[in-house]
């Protein structure tokens, strides 16, 4: 080991932290400073691993450079300085030293990993100088001009801001005098020194400036580059669609450059400690001999898989893999490694936890509880509810898929079935989806700059590149299929074309393409899917039987059919927490039915009002009830009875399938809510058919022309300039009676009929849209009275809890006063939204929403994740409603149930339950797991 004395710092803050020689300053635990990179390979040296000096630049030097607009911190370039000292004594080597030169890498290293998304700059330190020592220390000539090529195309890229194309023509030419399938290795040193010239040419013409000599200069553009590179366009696009905060920052690593580049007995290479795209445990990866680190995640030559080092390079490949198994042992999670073999010697650059599929995610944490490495609620803990989502997306239907013709095979970089239309670039892809496409990107290979079009594709096809290259490593992180390294794939970007030179098939723009990403076929057209089988999920199963042991809430289901009810049910689903009556009304014959009756409800609502309320006076006069409806009446009375007689024969019979579906379980049964006219024709189309009648001398007789007439005068009369803050929920039900009672007999027969039957239904009747007390009062005496009624026609008891929505911010905040009524509330949070926001839910998201969303002026979108302040107007709902009523049940049933966001917020406010569609079910019971760990976890500290 060698002695370094402890460094001092100048700088009002510590802004490095220093490692080398056995011993580091930094540890894992500190990623929020260091990044994960740079506490990683702290965490490396501290453990004996063999390690390359250097020193990282904290995180928070990076957002001290921005706070001063753009200047390293006063202090922090002497302390840079006085680190490369202590790596020049750690390497034996002198930083721009022509006699014995040190060389660094410059790497970022946020705290969270975002592979390829910010900048690195490798062989910094060299000029013509150091050049001729680096050659004189390797003897290897060839070795250090290649180094020098890299530098210069590197850094002139990465800091000067030199397009890539500059400097990949004069290689490209330089490769095409060799033959036309010539690689890199095929350049001969009188090839790299012309390069050389030629690149330095090239950052003169584009930058006015010569290249950079010297290292201390090269070093602090380098730093300065990779902090600018966190605010990067695709860095802040990845931040974006990962929901990574923006003010976090990166590190930088300085750190000693070992090559291996250096002959047939150094190489570089990736590997995982586990395969990420099953989760079976063997070390998964892929090595290039003579090569430097870019060269494979570039994918500029087909790498070797890892076992085949144990034939190249033994010795090596024993130390690593007992490495790779200390490091998953130490972790105790999967770890993603890089190393390089300089001259037969290991040495370790980098250490994290790996990326993977949802597959491979739940596989292995079912496999680590069962080797003792993490116990159960780190494994429920260590599930993105994304993959959840992931494993129960669509796969293609078996026997379309049997019958499908493969035109071209690359490898399965990341599983699941894609179809989409052919782009060749990732703006085509943003422009496509935009007009509402679904899109397959294809290109050669991608790059960071691609991030955009792959967030928003269906799946990715690169024709170059292998399972670590950055199309597949991004690809599984987002949980898109790509099928990569298609060799047989011929892309033309300017014909917007791909021919496969095996199957001779080709496809232009627009074409349709199916991708399987667990096998690597393409297909052409789009193959049918069908969804993903949770039965067949046994590992699945089991983390979210985990799950359910630490949620504290329940996870209930949104569903208005039996079939749906039971999909949910098989889920895990442990109630139903929605079930929109009116969606049963649009069904078949039904939508006839429910139009008859709303034709004449206002009518028909009229005249039953006039003649109660005339028997009523002529009752407390003690007078007979004598008063009748009149013929007209009489008619429309008539019909309108009929009408919501049929519905609720058919109603009733919906509600029996729900409760024998649900059986011994709580079903939610909201009355009828939207606005009428949402049953009723289009106005504009109505009006155009009167019209027409007219035009063509139609009779007024006809009774065509009457019933389209009659039809025009009930849409009119029902026409609101704001339907969604019109005639709709419990006011509808104030306003025509008869929906409440019908709906009340329909739903409480229906429990009487399944009870008879042997069933075990549980009811729960909900009332929409509630803003006064007094609205919850009156509709309750109605709903009382009929169901007293029930009672005594079946003779038996009916048992039903009586609740309501809230969804109203008066509501919300009156809600003292409403739980005297209410035995239960359900949070409405799509309408809370909307009321509390003042946007329109129909509309905002189709005008300027995501705008809003895009521009940052709002952070999220309200409708996906629920807003902190309508979760305040939740939590004084909660604190108030129980006042009255302690034993107040608390549930929420808007879109927000199924969002693990909102999740979270819904268990810190303290609800019951959450409901959702059937399909995120299981995302739920996880993200309802993982808020009651991490609210434990809170309270722990
Ligand atoms: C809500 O408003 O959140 C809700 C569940 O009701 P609907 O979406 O039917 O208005
Ligand atoms: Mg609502």
């Amino acid at each position: 080991m060698v002695d370094v004395p402890a460094r001092s710092h100048r700088a009002s803050k510590r802004y490095i932290y220093a490692w080398g020689g056995g011993r580091a300053e930094g540890d894992g635990s500190m990623k929020d400073l260091l990044g994960g990179k740079g506490a990683g390979l702290a965490e490396m040296t501290n453990a004996g691993l063999p390690v390359p000096p250097g020193f990282t630049i904290t995180t928070q030097a990076c957002n001290d450079y921005f706070a001063a607009g753009n200047e390293l911190p006063a202090g922090l370039w002497a302390d840079v300085l006085e680190a490369v000292r202590e790596v020049e004594t750690l390497s034996g080597k002198g930083f721009g030293d022509a006699a014995n030169p040190l060389l660094v890498s410059v790497r970022s290293g946020a705290k969270f990993s975002m592979p390829g998304m910010m900048d690195t700059v490798l062989n910094l330190g060299l000029n013509e100088q150091t050049l001729t020592g680096l050659i004189a220390l390797t003897g290897n000539e060839r070795f250090s001009w290649d180094a020098y090529r890299r530098f210069i195309s590197m850094f002139g890229r990465i800091v000067m801001d030199v397009d890539a194309a500059e400097f990949d023509g004069p290689l490209e030419v330089a490769k095409h005098a060799h033959g036309a399938d010539a690689k890199d290795t095929d350049l001969t040193v009188a090839d790299l020194r012309a390069l050389v010239d030629a690149y330095k040419a090239v950052v003169k013409a584009e930058t006015g400036r010569d290249f950079p000599t010297d290292p201390y200069e090269q070093l602090d553009l380098a730093v300065k580059a990779v902090f600018a590179s966190w605010f990067g366009k695709r860095a802040n696009d990845y931040r974006n669609s990962q929901k990574i905060a923006h003010d976090l920052g990166t590190a930088v690593n300085v750190v000693t450059m070992v090559f291996g580049n250096m002959g047939d007995d150094s190489g570089t290479g990736v590997a995982f400690t586990r395969d990420p795209n099953t989760g079976e445990k063997v070390l998964y990866g892929e090595y290039l001999v003579n090569a430097q680190g870019e060269d494979v995640v570039a994918g500029i030559r087909t790498p070797a898989k890892i076992s085949h080092l144990a034939e190249d390079m033994p010795a090596a490949y024993a130390e690593f893999t007992a490495i790779a198994e200390r490091l998953e042992r130490h972790y105790r999670d999967v770890q993603d490694l890089e190393f390089t073999i300089e001259r037969g010697k290991l040495w370790m650059l980098q250490t994290r936890s790996a990326k993977r599929t949802a597959a491979a995610a739940v596989r292995i944490a079912v496999d680590m509880v069962a080797e003792g490495l993490i116990t159960e609620d780190v494994a429920v803990a260590r599930i993105e509810p994304t993959q959840v989502d992931q494993l129960l997306r669509a796969q293609y239907d078996r026997a379309a898929l049997a019958a499908a013709t493969r035109v071209a095979r690359g490898l399965n970089a990341s599983p699941g079935a894609a179809v989409g239309r052919a782009v060749f670039s990732a703006d085509d892809a943003v422009d496509w989806v935009a007009r509402g496409e679904r899109v397959v990107l294809v290109r050669v290979e991608t790059s960071p700059d691609d991030f955009h079009g792959m967030a928003v594709a269906q799946g990715i096809l690169t024709a170059r590149g292998g399972a670590t290259s950055h199309a597949a490593v991004v690809a599984r992180q987002i949980g898109k299929p790509c099928v990569a390294g298609c060799a047989e794939l011929l892309v033309d970007y300017a014909a917007k074309t791909a021919k496969s030179t095996i199957s001779g098939a080709t496809f232009a723009e627009g074409d349709w393409l199916s991708l399987d990403g667990s096998t690597g076929d393409v297909f052409l057209g789009a193959i049918p899917t069908v969804s993903a089988r949770y039965e067949e999920q046994t590992e699945l199963q089991t983390i979210l039987g985990w799950a359910d042991r630490y949620r504290r809430m329940g996870v209930w289901t949104n569903a208005d059919k039996p079939e749906e009810a039971a999909q949910a049910r098989s889920y895990g689903a442990e109630g139903i927490g929605l079930c929109r009556t009116e969606h049963m009304f649009r069904e078949g014959e039904r939508l006839e039915i429910v139009r008859g009756a709303i034709l004449v409800a206002a009518k028909a609502t009229r005249a039953k009002e006039r003649v109660a309320a005339a028997n009523a006076a002529a009752a407390k006069d003690g007078l007979p009830a004598t008063a009748r409806f009149d013929a007209e009446e009489a008619a429309v009375v008539a019909r309108f009875d009929a009408a919501m007689a049929k519905l609720e024969k058919l109603q009733q019979g919906d509600f029996e399938g729900i409760f024998r579906a649900m059986d011994g379980l709580p079903v939610v049964v909201r009355l009828i809510d939207p606005p009428l006219h949402e049953f009723l024709p289009n106005h504009d189309e109505v009006l155009e058919e009167v019209t027409r009648l007219r035009a063509i001398g139609t009779p007024e007789s006809d009774p065509e022309f009457t019933a389209a007439r009659e039809m025009l005068a009930a849409v009119d009369s029902m026409r609101e300039q704001n339907p969604m803050l019109g005639l709709r929920g419990v006011r509808l039900g104030l306003m025509i009676p008869d929906f409440v009672k019908v709906q009340t007999r329909a739903i409480l027969n229906a429990q009487v009929a399944v009870r008879r039957g042997g069933g075990h239904p549980i009811a729960k009747i909900m009332i929409p849209l509630v803003g006064h007390v007094n609205e919850l009062s009156a509709v309750k005496r109605l709903l009382e009275a009929e169901a007293r009624k029930v009672e005594e026609a079946a003779g038996v008891k009916v048992d039903y809890k009586f609740g309501t929505m809230i969804e109203i911010p008066r509501g919300a905040l009156t809600a003292d006063e409403i739980a005297v009524d209410a035995a239960f509330f359900s949070f409405g949070t799509n309408d809370l939204t909307q009321l509390t926001f003042g946007y329109s839910r129909d509309d905002a998201e189709g005008g300027f929403l995501l705008k809003y969303v895009e521009d940052g002026i709002l952070p999220v979108n309200p409708f996906q994740t629920l807003d902190d302040a309508v979760a305040d107007l939740m939590s004084i709902a909660v604190d108030k409603g129980r006042r009255t009523r302690p034993d107040l049940e608390l549930g929420i049933c808007g879109e927000h149930g199924g969002d693990p966001e909102s999740i979270f917020k819904c268990e810190r406010i303290g609800l019951d339950y959450v409901s959702c569609s059937p399909f995120r079910v299981p995302v739920a019971r996880l993200a309802a797991a993982q808020a009651a760990l991490s609210g434990a976890a809170e309270r722990d500290k």
